[in-house]
């Protein structure tokens, strides 16, 4: 059963004129899930406030005690690119609550997968700061929710096209917890080199692969094939989080990939394939950012079919290029993770994989 967070609060979050995070990125996003007969293929789960306790479990006492003071009611910036209206209180609480409610139904088996078409977005918010158009790090307080309900290993792979520093900086120290990111680098935030593995308590529970500008489908399922597919097969995830953000799509005006909608289908298809081998199938899309319109909704269209599909084809391994920057900089990661002494397996043969 699929759970799916839909919600007019999320539209409330009003942009400053001309910010590329702007309430009409979920609108279009909702109207692909409409047309794509949603409501058909799961049930709507009612969005509800993330309580004070599931905020602090990723989140800074003094820092929730700011954004309580500044953000209600009011209308300003948290940093440079971060603004608040009105209706973002509500809306980030809202963002938070409901995809810690999908990972509680998931742990619960009250549902099996989900999708949470939801704004702000949250991978950048870190412990104790607001940026990069995030408040409340949605993913993180999901994958801490899942914890606390009884989960043992969680994992979040994040394919929005900025590194999720925020993520990574909340569990750069807790092995329970495998964050993996492909993401354009160097690039905002600038974090997310392949030497970034994790802390003392949790090195390898961390996987960056930084990909260059104009990367492609190919590129980016390659890093899938030969790195994260074999690191989540070992990890063995009791929950699969995704970040699903739309900023590496051709089009996007933030960014230089060259990401297409099959491409976010098969990535999506992979990790649902990981969902089943390790974790009753248990997975649930989180929207981050993605700023064509056409990019984000026919993006979020094809993770829908891939969680609602009866099952999903082993897909053949993207080869891995014979030479050049995409292979180096998949090879950069294998290598960092292989010096730390826990090498990441190469994918198996042809066939091999159950
Ligand atoms: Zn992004």
């Amino acid at each position: 059963m699929l759970g799916y967070v839909l919600d007019e609060v999320f539209l409330h979050h009003r942009a400053p004129s001309g910010h590329p995070e702007r309430p009409a990125r979920a609108e279009a996003v909702r109207d692909a899930l409409v047309a794509a007969h949603i409501a058909e293929r799961g049930r709507q789960v009612p969005v509800r406030a993330a309580t004070d306790e599931e905020l602090a479990r990723v989140h800074d006492g003094a820092y929730l005690d700011e954004l309580a003071k500044v953000v209600p009611g009011n209308t300003g910036w948290l940093d440079a690119d971060t603004y608040y209206s009105p209706g973002t209180w509500d809306a980030a609480r809202a963002a938070a609550g409901s995809a810690s409610q999908l990972a509680i139904d998931a742990i619960d088996g009250a549902l099996q997968r989900g999708l949470a078409v939801v704004r702000p977005p949250g991978h950048h918010a870190t412990r104790e700061r607001a940026m990069g158009f995030c408040l409340f790090n949605n993913v993180a307080v999901a994958a801490a929710a899942a914890r606390a309900r009884g989960a043992g290993r969680v994992a979040i792979l994040d394919w929005d096209v900025h590194h999720g520093n925020g993520t990574q900086d909340i569990f750069w120290d807790d092995p329970s917890v495998l964050y993996l990111s492909v993401h354009q680098f160097p690039y905002y935030p600038g974090t997310g080199a392949p030497t970034e593995i994790g802390g003392a308590n949790a090195s390898g529970a961390t996987v960056n692969v930084g990909l260059p500008g104009g990367a492609t489908d190919q590129d980016y399922l390659a890093a899938f094939d030969h790195v994260f597919v074999p690191a989540l097969d070992a990890f063995r995830p009791d929950l699969v989080l995704v970040s699903a953000g739309f900023d590496a799509f051709v089009h996007d005006p933030l960014a230089g990939m060259r990401v297409t909608h099959a491409g976010f289908a098969a990535m999506a298809r992979r990790l649902r394939a990981v969902a089943d081998r390790h974790a009753e199938g248990r997975m649930i899309a989180l929207l981050e950012g993605g700023y064509d319109l056409d990019g984000v909704s026919g993006g979020m269209a094809e993770v829908l079919a891939a969680l609602t599909a009866t099952g999903v084809a082993p897909a053949p391994i993207a080869p891995l290029p014979v030479d050049g920057p995409v292979r180096g900089a998949i090879l950069a990661t294998l290598h960092a993770h292989a010096a730390a002494g826990h090498p990441i397996a190469a994918p198996p043969a042809e066939g091999a994989r159950p």
